[in-house]
């Protein structure tokens, strides 16, 4: 079980720009909240001070009401899929998905029948011995993910993830990545510019624009209002 809380949280980059000017959200245990907006609007530095990776200039962030301001990224029980799907090229799936959990020196018999009863939920236990490059879109993109599941995190951090699919497999992955997170029941956080993707993922749905948020809601209320 995890809640997310941010409050009143702003972002000022060296230099002086204000990317995230007091956003205050309160994500329930096991929701899906969507960050939406168009581009620069402050949507990847908001995510990316979540996890961790980038300092908070005021405000707080707390995972289960304690504050991780000053936890770094490893330590805050999150993981994160990006776009580009971040995959280490010369490593096999299995390995791809073993890494996170070798790092932090998990048991070598743990670690393999944790990333075996993933691929088998992710559907890519017949290839575990390939390579990215061998791999479809679809297919690496569900290693990515299926990285970022094996380590049981508290909270799913979502990067615009569908974003270099073409328009069938992004629809497509959409609605897996939707029963995923309701069957998992992870709590988690998205990132898209998309409308669609945005409406059909949410179960709370927050728009941004210029580092503030606009409207936050269910996603029918928020696109019903003129
Ligand atoms: P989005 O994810 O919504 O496209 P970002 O969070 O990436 O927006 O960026 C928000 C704003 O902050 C943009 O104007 C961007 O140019 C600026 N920005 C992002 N990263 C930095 C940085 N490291 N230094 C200065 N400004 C940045
Ligand atoms: P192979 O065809 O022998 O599996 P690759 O061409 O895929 O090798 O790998 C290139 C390099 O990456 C090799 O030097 C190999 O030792 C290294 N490598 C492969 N898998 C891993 C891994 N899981 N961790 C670290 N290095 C690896």
């Amino acid at each position: 079980m995890a809640t997310v809380d941010l409050n009143d949280v702003r972002k000022v980059y060296a230099g002086g720009f204000e990317a995230v000017k007091g956003v205050s959200i309160a994500i329930p245990d096991k929701a899906l909240c969507v960050l939406v907006g168009p581009s620069g609007c402050g949507k990847s530095t908001l995510l990316r001070m979540i996890a961790g990776l980038e300092t908070i200039s005021s405000g707080t962030i707390s995972i289960d009401g304690k504050v991780v301001n000053n936890i770094g990224p490893t330590d805050r029980d999150i993981a994160m899929v990006f776009q580009n799907y971040a995959l280490y090229p010369h490593m096999s799936v299995y390995d791809n998905m073993a890494y996170g959990l070798r790092n932090r020196g998990t048991p070598k018999p743990e670690i393999d029948s944790r990333v075996r009863a993933t691929a088998k939920t992710l559907e890519l236990d017949q290839l575990l011995d390939r390579k990215p490059r061998q791999l479809s879109g679809g297919q690496r993109q569900r290693v990515a993910m299926g990285r970022a599941i094996v380590r049981n995190p508290k909270v799913f951090l979502f990067d615009e993830p569908l974003s270099n699919l073409d328009a069938k497999l992004r629809g497509q992955m959409r609605v897996e990545i939707k029963n995923l997170q309701r069957n998992l029941g992870v709590t988690s956080v998205y990132v898209t510019h998309d409308q669609l993707e945005a409406m059909t993922l949410a179960d709370m749905l927050v728009v941004m624009n210029a580092g503030v948020i606009e409207q936050i809601g269910a996603p029918m209320d928020v696109y019903e209002k003129p």
